[in-house]
């Protein structure tokens, strides 16, 4: 990865690279080591628990570092922009023709096709977290899984991702933080036909199912969700909007402004959160999410919008965790992956667990055992085609399915994802 960023140029060969790793190591240990050393060593002679400065020289022990020392940038003293309260919010300056912009940019660069392929539409997946480290010791770990989940089954289908740690504008933090995002990744890739938002505590469990690109030729928004329960209940759990396809196209940025008003944090949030309570089915009292949001504007708005708009429950855009987790060993017996649906989910999100926060709606047991399960379940489609598996969907540890082999383009890759026909280059 190193030498691809750095090029060849500085770094020559392996060898060198180490001698120059080692050189700089080396001086900046000739430099500034000896003190800090000599410091600490007398700090641990003396049994002392401190072991810092003001001075910067510090610690050498990571477990006993306060991190909060250098995350000091949110009390900086600078103010943070304040838009005028009398204008409404906007994502950004109007765009009405959007979709001339965009053709003639892709008549222009004939090399950035938005199809790869017949049926087969160039796909940006992005995802994130928040700019800081998690609330709790083990959210980083969960969301360093999630996205290397995600990173196999990208690679599998030849989708390109964007992970986001960058809070694009204050106003929208939290589940609101996706939309000035979705907004700025749409205008800044034509290229792109569609963008798949998919939240951090979302996980593929279905390596093998590639989405069926030509149902939604017709559509630009395409989310996990059914038409009675939006339009005829207004029911707020109608839909989900923690993995979702939005087209790059002018119809999207419309919707995405009809969208973000309510999402203003502050007042604007908390009144509107009032609005949704009292107008959707079930929903508890809260500020208002972007979820509801979109199930109001499609249950109020069903002419407008409705048209284009692809409610697909046929297999798991998005999966509850809850009805998923504890069958994965039934589905193992029975099933195998590329049927996307209850049979072999795609998708498993853990809604309402905030593995990256304090607090979730469900006991942590619960949530981090069944997201190892379901980490383990999608990964062990990825280690299979290398030859091993893990030794339970509750243990890190792997073992080997198959004797190593002195042909090793002959082995068998039984769910064809070595080299999927999906991922294949058309010549
Ligand atoms: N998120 C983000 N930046 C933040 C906070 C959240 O990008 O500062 C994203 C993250 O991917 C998260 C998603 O917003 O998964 C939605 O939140 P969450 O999954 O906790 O909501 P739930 O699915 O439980 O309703
Ligand atoms: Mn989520």
């Amino acid at each position: 990865m190193l030498r691809g960023n750095l090029g060849a140029g500085k770094f020559g060969t392996p060898e060198k690279d180490l001698d120059e790793l080692r050189e700089t190591f080396s001086y900046i240990r000739k430099r500034v080591e000896p003190r800090r050393v000599l410091e600490e060593a007398t700090v641990v002679a003396q049994g002392q628990q401190k072991a810092t400065d003001s001075t910067g020289s510090g610690t050498n022990n990571y477990a006993e570092f306060d991190i909060t020392k250098i995350l000091k940038d949110e009390d900086d003293g600078v103010p943070e922009f304040k838009r005028d309260p009398s204008q409404p919010y906007s994502l950004g300056p109007n765009i009405s023709d959007w979709d001339e912009q965009r053709a003639e940019w892709l008549k222009k660069n004939p090399d950035f096709p938005n199809f790869i392929a017949e049926n087969k539409p160039r796909v940006l997946l992005v995802t994130g977290s928040s700019p800081k480290p998690c609330e709790n010791p083990v959210g980083d770990h969960y969301l360093l899984k999630s996205i290397k989940n995600k990173i196999d089954y990208c690679r599998l289908h030849g989708i390109e991702i964007f992970y986001n740690m960058a809070l694009l504008d204050a106003e929208m933090a939290g589940f609101w933080a996706k939309l000035p995002l979705i907004r700025k990744l749409l205008l800044s890739h034509p290229e792109v036909e569609f963008l798949w938002w998919m939240d951090s505590d979302a996980m593929f469990t279905d390596m093998a199912f590639e989405l069926p690109w030509e149902r939604y030729k017709d559509h630009n928004f395409v989310m996990h969700g059914w038409n009675e329960m939006i339009y005829d209940q207004k029911n707020w759990i109608g839909l989900n909007t923690g993995s979702f396809l939005l087209r790059n196209c002018q119809w999207s940025l419309d919707i995405l402004d009809t969208w973000s008003p309510m999402g203003p944090k502050g007042k604007i949030r908390e009144e509107a959160g009032k609005l949704l309570t009292r107008e959707l089915k079930d929903r508890p009292v809260f500020e208002a999410d972007d979820q509801s949001a979109m199930v109001y504007i499609l249950a109020t708005q069903r002419e407008k919008w409705g048209n284009k708009v692809y409610l697909e429950n046929a297999y798991y855009l998005h999966g509850y965790w809850g009805i998923l987790v504890d069958r994965y060993e039934e589905m193992i017996e029975n099933y195998h992956p590329g049927l996307g649906d209850h049979r072999w989910p795609l998708v498993t999100h853990f809604v309402g667990c905030k593995p990256c926060g304090k607090f979730g709606d469900y006991p942590v047991e619960r949530c981090l055992k069944q997201m190892d399960r379901a980490f383990n379940f999608g990964d062990n489609q990825i280690l299979q085609m290398y030859g091993f598996t893990h030794k339970s969907l509750a243990s890190r540890r792997v073992i080997r399915i198959r004797n190593e082999t002195n042909n090793p383009l002959e082995v068998r890759d039984d769910l064809g994802l070595l080299h999927p026909a999906f991922k294949a280059v058309k010549v």
